[in-house]
């Protein structure tokens, strides 16, 4: 049994020595054979660098490396491509997702898991945003046609079919969260204690976490398309009771002049649901016009493999 890593990398060249060494250590002691692929998603650092250097001393090393920054979802989808392993582990190169792990998760393996999940607590997180992460997940599985699990991200062991089940999806826009749970497959989760992100800003601000979440939600269903009509319907129903009242009112007592109040509020009330409704239907819509265009999710610049040896054959 043969294991590929896939480590996307984006201006990590000051821990990439580092982290090799201790993945490396790790690796060998599993006693199986591996391949690491490192995907350098465009660093302005010296990352590239440090890659080559690394594939200069050790032949278990692979890197791809992209002529830009194309974000850490293609970067993932790069690696797996080129990964050749019966098993592939998913991990950061950042030291949070810690690889005396992979040992772990190579036993869950062999007991015939396709999948086998590592899940962070949330020690040390601020409480304002488990309480937020909280109430999304609870919110987005009441939602998605998939199951989302809090606390749980990229570092994760595939096996072979479960890595060509996630080759076989071609969309544009990626959201792994939600595909890792579309494939399905037997899985098995477990937990590890919070790596804190020590050297630098976490690139999750609020404004990237509402975005992601979004992103959720609109990704794996069509559930707010749905909420349109629904709301649509309910408030059809109100306006006709409403003008029902009205017109009895204006028939016993005549038509007099007094219902600013009420004007102003459902011209504003309307006008703003239907700007979101339409937000909604414009999301959908762009989404559409990024899968049309069909563009590659990146563009290689340098590597140590074959382009040819890439496994998958969508486009
Ligand atoms: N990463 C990437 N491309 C990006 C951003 C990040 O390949 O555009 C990599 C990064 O090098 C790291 C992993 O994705 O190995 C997670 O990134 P980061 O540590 O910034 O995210 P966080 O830990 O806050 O989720
Ligand atoms: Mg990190």
């Amino acid at each position: 049994m043969r294991l590929s890593l896939v480590v996307p990398c984006f201006n990590e060249a000051e821990v990439i020595a580092k982290f090799h060494q201790a993945l490396s250590r790790e690796l060998t002691a599993t006693g199986r054979p591996y391949e690491i692929v490192y995907v350098d998603d465009g660093s302005a650092d010296e990352t590239l660098d440090a890659l080559v250097e690394l594939a200069a001393t050790d032949e278990s090393v692979r890197y791809l490396s992209f002529s830009r920054n194309f974000g850490k979802e293609s970067a993932m989808l790069a690696g797996l491509r080129y990964a050749s392993g019966d098993a592939v582990v998913i991990m950061d190169a950042d030291l949070q997702h810690p690889p005396e792990l992979v040992g772990r998760m190579l036993e869950h393996y062999e007991r015939g898991f396709d999948q086998v999940i590592a899940r962070r607590t949330r020690v040390g997180d601020p409480a304002t945003r488990t309480l937020f992460a909280r109430t999304y997940y609870w919110l987005i599985n009441r939602w998605a046609d998939v199951e989302l699990m809090d606390g749980v991200g990229d570092f994760r062991l595939l096996s072979r079919r479960a890595v060509d089940g996630l080759l076989e999806l071609g969309e544009y826009n990626r959201f792994s969260k939600g595909l890792f749970a579309w494939i399905g497959f037997e899985s098995i989760l477990f937990e590890y204690e919070n790596v804190k992100q020590t050297d630098r800003k976490s690139r999750w601000t609020f404004r990237r976490l509402l975005e992601y979440g979004l992103d959720g939600l609109l990704s794996f269903n069509n559930k707010p398309l749905r909420l349109a009509i629904y709301v649509g319907g309910v408030l059809t129903a109100i306006a006709a009771a409403y003008a029902v009242w009205v017109i009895a009112v204006a028939a016993l007592n005549g038509v007099k002049m007094p219902g600013y109040v009420t004007l102003i509020a459902a011209i504003t009330g309307l006008g703003g649901l239907q700007m979101v409704m339409l937000g909604v239907i414009g999301e959908y819509i762009g989404r559409i016009y990024y899968e049309t265009k069909q563009r590659p999710h990146y563009l290689l610049k340098q590597t140590n493999m074959d382009p040819a040896d890439r496994l998958d054959k969508t486009p």
